[in-house]
C-alpha cells in the first residue's frame, strides 16, 4: 500500500494530462509470438468474458513468456465458462434456472465467489448486489432496450442479496424469491485478475500486469519505473484526467461511458442501483484502488452506486483502499488518504 501511495505523489503533477493512452505501455513491449530479449517484456491480449483481457509479463525467455501468458488465458475462459449469464450452459445459469425451486449444490467455487459477492452487500448496505440482474436482465445495452415501467416495478421487487440462502456445508444456493437472477459482471473479471496473478507467480513471473477490461493488477513495477495507469475522462474519448504511477496494486474503474444508451436525454448505463433497477447516476466514474482486484471491482460498482459522500465515506472507512471519484459535472474528487498526498505535493511546490 504504502508503495504505490508514494508513487501517487506525483499523480497531481500529472493531472489533466490529455490525449494520453489509457495504459501507458510504451516501453518496447512486444506480443507473445515476438520476441524482444532487450526489454524482456512479452504482452498479449485477447477478447474473452465480453472484454479485453491484457497479459504483460517481465520473463527470462519467449517459450516460459508464452507459456504463463497461455495458462492465464485459459483461466480466464473457464472462469468465464463458469459464471457467464450469456450461455445457458454455464453453471450460474443453471443455477438461476433451478435455485427459484430448490437448494442447488454448484461448484466450490461459483459458491465461494458468490458468498463473497454477500459480504460487499452487508458492507455497502446492499449497493452491491449480485441479485441487481432480477432488474439488470430486462436492458440491452448494446440496443438500447429498457424494462418498461411496469416491468421494472416487478422486477425491482426480486432484488435483494438476503434472498440468496446459502448452505455453506454443501455448498447449494436457493433462492427465496421466485424471479431472482444473479449476475457477477460486477466481481467475476476481479477475481479472474487475482487468479491469473496466483498462475503468473506460478509460473515464477515476479513483474506483471493483468487487464480484464476496467480491472487490473500490477505485480512490481516496470523495468524500476511505476506503471502509468489512465483515469479515462468519461466524457472525452482518448482523454484522461489522471495518471497514476503504480506498483504492486489493483485498479478498476466504474464507469457510466462503457456501455449505455441515451433515451430523451437521459442515459442508461449498465451500472444499477438496486433500489431502483434504474441506472446509478450521480457519479461519472469511480476508480479503487486496493491489494486485490476481486475488492477494487466491487468497490468500484460499489461506489458507483453509493455516490460521491456516501462512497468516498466507506473508502476512508477502510484500510488500504482509495478512490478517484468524477462526479456528475466531471469534478475529482479522491478519498483522504490520496488528498494528504495532494497537499504534500502542494506543499513542496509552494517551497
Ligand atoms: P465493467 O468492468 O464490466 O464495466 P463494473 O465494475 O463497472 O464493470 O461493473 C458493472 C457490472 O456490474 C455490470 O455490467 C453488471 O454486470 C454488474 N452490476 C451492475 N450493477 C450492480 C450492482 N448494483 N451490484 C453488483 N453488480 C452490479
Ligand atoms: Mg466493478
Amino acid at each position: 500500500m504504502f508503495k504505490f501511495l508514494v508513487a501517487l505523489l506525483i499523480f497531481v503533477l500529472l493531472f489533466d494530462v490529455s490525449n494520453a493512452q489509457e495504459l501507458q505501455t510504451d516501453s518496447g513491449a512486444t506480443e507473445c509470438t515476438a520476441s524482444n530479449t532487450e526489454q524482456g517484456w512479452w504482452r498479449e491480449s485477447q477478447p474473452i468474458m465480453g472484454t479485453v483481457v491484457a497479459v504483460e509479463v517481465r520473463s527470462e525467455g519467449r517459450a516460459s513468456a508464452c507459456s504463463a501468458i497461455a495458462a492465464v488465458m485459459t483461466e480466464m475462459k473457464r472462469i468465464d465458462a463458469l459464471m457467464t449469464t450469456w450461455s445457458p450452459d454455464s453453471e450460474l445459469s443453471r443455477l438461476n434456472r433451478e435455485a427459484p425451486k430448490r437448494y442447488v449444490p454448484i461448484e466450490a467455487e461459483l459458491f465461494d465467489l458468490i458468498d463473497r459477492s454477500l459480504d460487499f452487500s452487508r458492507m455497502t448496505a446492499g449497493a452491491f448486489d449480485v441479485t441487481y440482474a432480477s432488474a439488470g436482465r430486462f436492458y440491452d445495452f448494446r440496443q438500447g432496450i429498457r424494462p418498461d415501467d411496469a416491468e421494472l416495478e416487478k422486477a425491482v421487487n426480486a432484488i435483494d442479496y438476503r434472498y440468496l440462502l446459502l448452505d455453506r456445508k454443501h455448498k447449494a444456493i436457493r433462492y427465496r424469491h421466485p424471479e431472482v437472477f444473479v449476475d457477477l459482471g460486477g466481481i467475476a473479471k476481479g477475481y479472474a485478475v487475482d487468479r491469473s496473478i496466483e498462475i503468473l507467480e506460478a509460473h515464477g513471473v515476479s513483474e506483471a500486469m493483468v487487464s480484464a477490461g476496467g480491472d487490473s493488477r500490477i505485480v512490481g513495477d516496470r523495468g524500476g519505473e511505476p506503471w502509468v495507469v489512465g483515469v479515462r475522462d468519461p466524457r472525452v474519448r482518448g482523454a484522461n484526467v489522471a495518471l497514476l504511477p503504480l506498483m504492486d496494486v489493483s485498479v478498476s474503474t466504474s464507469g457510466d461511458y462503457e456501455r449505455f444508451f441515451e433515451d430523451n436525454g437521459t442515459r442508461y448505463h449498465h451500472i444499477i442501483d438496486p433500489t431502483t433497477g434504474d441506472s446509478a447516476r450521480g457519479v461519472r466514474s469511480v476508480t479503487i484502488l486496493g491489494a486485490d482486484a476481486l475488492m477494487t471491482d466491487a468497490l468500484s460498482t460499489s461506489v458507483f452506486v453509493m455516490g460521491l459522500e456516501e462512497g468516498i465515506a466507506l473508502i476512508d472507512a477502510l484500510n488500504g483502499v482509495d478512490a478517484i471519484v468524477v462526479d456528475g459535472e466531471g469534478r475529482l474528487h479522491v478519498s483522504r488518504d490520496l488528498l494528504d498526498m495532494n497537499n504534500t505535493v502542494a506543499t513542496m511546490e509552494g517551497r
